[in-house]
Formats: C-alpha cells, sequence, structure tokens
C-alpha cells in the first residue's frame, strides 16, 4: 500500500487529522494506497510556512529562481519512467501516452517557464513633455493552484512553475482522483534545492481542503482547472473577496470536417481528437460535424479507424485506450450512452463496458464510442461527457457548420479540417472558442494564450499571460 504525505515548510508529513482516503487503480478497481484527506488544520500549517517563506522567495532573483526551477524539470526528466508509471498506474492512462504527454510536458512547462520569467518585463508609457509612467509588475504573495485528475503532473506544473517563477509562493492541490505523482514531485522539490515552505502541496478533496483553500483571506488569487460547476461555486463563494482568479473549465468543442480537407490525414487526427486519453481531455473534439458530400464516406472510414484502437492493460506500452478515471466517472459516461440511444442516437460502434481479463478484470474500461443521428442541442450534444464518446452529424454549408459549432454553451477549443484559405480565416475568426485548430489538434506553443469563453472558463494562462496573472501590475507616474 503506497501512502501519500503531504508537503508542507519542504516536509513530508502526514494530515493533522489523521484521516485518509482510498486510493484506487482504475486499471484494476483495487485499493492500492491511501491520500491525507487534509483540512484547515493542515491549510493553516501551510498558509503560516508559505507567509514565512514568501519576502525571502519573492526577493530572490529571477536567475535563481530560474535555475531552480530548471533543476526540478532535469529531476522530472530523469525520473520519467518512474512517473510515467505512476501516473498510468494512478490514472488508467496508457503509459506511452503518460511519458510521451504528461510526464514529457510537465518537464517542459517548468523549463518554460524557468526560462519566460527572466525574459518577462513590464511597460513604461511616455506623456511627450509631462511625464513618464511606468509599470511595476510584484508576486501576488500566497496563491492557490488546483488541478484536476485528466492530467494530473500536466496541469499541476502548469500552474504552480509560472507562480513560483515570478516569485510568489504557492498552496496548491491536486485532485483527490489522481494524487500520485504531485506526491513523487514533492520529493523532488526537496531534491531540486527549492526553499521550504515555498510550494506546500496539500491533499484531500474539494470539499474539505479544497473550499477551505478558496475562502482563505491570506490566499490571494486562485488558479483553477476543473469542472464548469466546480468554476462556479468557487466564483461565487469567494465573489465578495476580490481574489484575482484565472478558472479553466469545461470544454465541448466542435470538429469541422469540410470536403476539401486531407482525408486520410483528417481522419487519423479526428479519430485521435476523439478519443485520445480516453476522451478525457478538455480539448478533445466530441462534436464532429461533417460536410454532407463526404459524410457516408468520412463516417465509414471514421469508424474503421476506430476499430484499431489498441484497447488494453495502461501499463502496456502498445495500449493506446486505457481504462476511465474512476468507476463513478465510467457511471457517467455510460449513463450518457443510454441517455443518447433515448435521444434517438445510432451507436455506429461501442456503447459498452468492456469486461476485460486478468489483472484488469475488475478495472473501468468503456469502450470508444461513435453516435449518429443527433439533435445538435439534445442534451448529449450539448453537455461534457468527458469521455470516449463523440457524436457525427452533417452540414450543407459554412453558416451551418458555424452555427453548429456555435451553438453551445462551452467555447474552449475547436479544430477545422479544410484546404480553404478563406474559409479557415473567415471561421477562426467567428468560431466562439479560446483555441482554434487549424488542421491539426493539440499542437501547443508553449507561448500562446489558453483558455476559453462561455461556460470554459475566464482568463487566460500559458506563456506571458501566466506570469501576468501571477503578478500585480503597479502604475508609477513621474512628472518631468
Ligand atoms: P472538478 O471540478 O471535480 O475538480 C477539479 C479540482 O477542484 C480537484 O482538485 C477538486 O478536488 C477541486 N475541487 C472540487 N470542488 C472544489 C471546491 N468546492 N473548492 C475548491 N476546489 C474544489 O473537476 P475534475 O472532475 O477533476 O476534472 C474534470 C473537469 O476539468 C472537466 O470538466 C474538464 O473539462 C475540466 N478541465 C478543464 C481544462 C481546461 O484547461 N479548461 C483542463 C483539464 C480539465
Amino acid at each position: 500500500m503506497k501512502k501519500i504525505q503531504n508537503y508542507i515548510n519542504g516536509e513530508m508529513i502526514d494530515p493533522v487529522s489523521g484521516n485518509h482516503l482510498e486510493n484506487t487503480e482504475p486499471a484494476t478497481g483495487q485499493v492500492y494506497g491511501s491520500i491525507p484527506d487534509s483540512d484547515d488544520k493542515d491549510l493553516i500549517m501551510a498558509v503560516n510556512a508559505a507567509e514565512n517563506a514568501q519576502y525571502d522567495w519573492a526577493n530572490t532573483s529571477a536567475e535563481i529562481r530560474s535555475k531552480i526551477l530548471e533543476n526540478l524539470a532535469d529531476l522530472i526528466d530523469a525520473n520519467a519512467d518512474e512517473l510515467a508509471r505512476a501516473e498510468a498506474i494512478d490514472n488508467g492512462k496508457p503509459i506511452s501516452l503518460a511519458k510521451q504527454v504528461d510526464i514529457y510536458r510537465s518537464a517542459a512547462n517548468i523549463r518554460f517557464f524557468a526560462h519566460a520569467s527572466t525574459q518577462f518585463s513590464s511597460e513604461s508609457h511616455s506623456m511627450e513633455n509631462t511625464a513618464i509612467n511606468f509599470t511595476l509588475r510584484d508576486p501576488i504573495g500566497i496563491v492557490a493552484c488546483i488541478s484536476p485528475w485528466n492530467l494530473p503532473l500536466y496541469l499541476f506544473t502548469w500552474k504552480i512553475a509560472p507562480a513560483l517563477a515570478v516569485g510568489n509562493v504557492v498552496i496548491a492541490k491536486p485532485s483527490e482522483v489522481t494524487p500520485m505523482t504531485s506526491y513523487l514531485f514533492s520529493k523532488l522539490c526537496i531534491q531540486a534545492g527549492l526553499p521550504k515552505g515555498v510550494l506546500n502541496i496539500v491533499h484531500g478533496t474539494g470539499q474539505n481542503i479544497g473550499s477551505a483553500m478558496v475562502v482563505h483571506p491570506k490566499i490571494k488569487a486562485i488558479s483553477f482547472t476543473g469542472g464548469t460547476s466546480t468554476g462556479a461555486h468557487i466564483a461565487k463563494s469567494t465573489a465578495g473577496m476580490f481574489k484575482k482568479m484565472s478558472l479553466e473549465l469545461g470544454g465541448k468543442n466542435p470538429t469541422l470536417v469540410f470536403a476539401d480537407c486531407d482525408f486520410e490525414e483528417t481522419v487519423t487526427e479526428v479519430v485521435r481528437a476523439a478519443f485520445a486519453n480516453q476522451g478525457q481531455i478538455c480539448l478533445c473534439g466530441s462534436r464532429i460535424y461533417i460536410e454532407r458530400s463526404i459524410y457516408e464516406k468520412f463516417k465509414q472510414a471514421f469508424i474503421k479507424k476506430v476499430a484499431t484502437i489498441k484497447i488494453g492493460d495502461p501499463l502496456e506500452q502498445e495500449t493506446q485506450h486505457g481504462a476511465l478515471v474512476s468507476e463513478q466517472h465510467m457511471q457517467k459516461v455510460l449513463s450518457y450512452i443510454e441517455l443518447a440511444k433515448t435521444e434517438g442516437g445510432k451507436i455506429l460502434t461501442g456503447g459498452n463496458q468492456i469486461k476485460m481479463n486478468g489483472r484488469c478484470a475488475n478495472g473501468y474500461f468503456v469502450e470508444p464510442t461513435v453516435i449518429e443521428n443527433l439533435d445538435n442541442f439534445c442534451r448529449t450534444n450539448q453537455e461534457e461527457i468527458f469521455g470516449p464518446v463523440c457524436t457525427i452529424m452533417p452540414f450543407d454549408s459554412d453558416e451551418e457548420a458555424l452555427a453548429l459549432a456555435n451553438g453551445n454553451e462551452y467555447g474552449l477549443a475547436s479544430s477545422i479540417w479544410t484546404n480553404d484559405l478563406k474559409r479557415a480565416h473567415n471561421l477562426a475568426k467567428n468560431i466562439e472558442a479560446g483555441i482554434v485548430w487549424i488542421n491539426c489538434w493539440l499542437l501547443r506553443d508553449l507561448r500562446t494564450p489558453f483558455g476559453g469563453v462561455k461556460s470554459s472558463g475566464v482568463g487566460r494562462e500559458g506563456g506571458l499571460e501566466a506570469l501576468r496573472f501571477f503578478t500585480e501590475p503597479k502604475n508609477v507616474c513621474i512628472k518631468y
């Protein structure tokens, strides 16, 4: 049994209450460890530790902060195999994906922000012969970073790295569903020479420790990634406290396939966009709109390609489709498949839980599922399922494709598959999403702004946007 501990004031410690939660391996359904069920007593310790570290860290040079973050990135690379295995066990994702995406990008994120902070500058505005304004950008102080279970270490470091790089002290909470790699990460922080109290990692539920964190008066900013309803709850509970807030929330992303696309490549990439990480990426394209003239041809090729996805034990190298993250989540996904049937949906492939053999006999596996014949405004097409389920629908014109894509409360990402430059520009301009991919999906440049519109969130992370979020601008005006 693997026991996870909190990381507070540079030390690995148990929760004050002594209470723990169970940690389950989704591929086997077996409990394999325990997690601190932290509460406000642990938070008080974390806030005290952060407060004590705050002045020194803010006044450490950007160069030294950057060096420590680089050490951390190097340690992640050096331990990539162990971390990838831990992520695959904890989350159910294929180990090859964990290694190539989650762990690789965790190190890349940290290294990126280590470097970016040394290049970060602020503006000055001259008022001709009257005065000069310049903007100071100071760290905010104690900030909270709260992350979800789908890309555990990747999204955890995506928030922590920029916060630390510009001199904040951090209290971070990973998802209680996937706490393992953030626990291993705490040990790497000690090895990397991160001063005590600069980063404090508290484990536990959203209800207990998460909600205590967001309303703590000494925590001045919250960077949150998770579900839209949780984001709304956090926004409401902190409304009168005027905290700086970045909310990266859910998605129900459209994929627009035009008749003039590069057919084979588009089929391959649209399958990947729908089913990568078992469809549990906020950016997955789960509403697929296909120009009517190629609808039947694309549908057949798409289903054929989906059938080639290798489902298996997440710990096997060749597995492409592992387990869903928890039994509760699997039941949610299966219930949406049932809902789709009642809404008139026709299951073209998949639709069922998979009963595996051997080690994974009790795991939470669901077939990659493709559904057609649904109206754009039914619940299956409107609500986030966050699993291996996508729908396909035909359209007749660019205008209709745009209306279908925008006919949803979410607005995180989108992808457009066409060789018509003018059409691509027009759609990119008018689509209601924070991210538009043309003839690609999940191609990420770490310098670009990341985030959504409508119910997909408020604020942007990534690149300079993250460094701006984690600093407080102050204008200084000097009269000549
Ligand atoms: P969730 O909202 O249930 O939990 C996210 C985190 O918030 C967890 O650490 C959880 O413990 C914590 N939390 C829960 N209630 C809280 C509260 N009241 N106060 C403070 N913290 C609380 O989300 P999830 O199920 O872990 O993740 C899936 C969701 O995340 C999906 O909706 C997905 O689209 C979204 N997501 C969004 C992005 C993005 O960048 N926009 C990226 C990944 C995932």
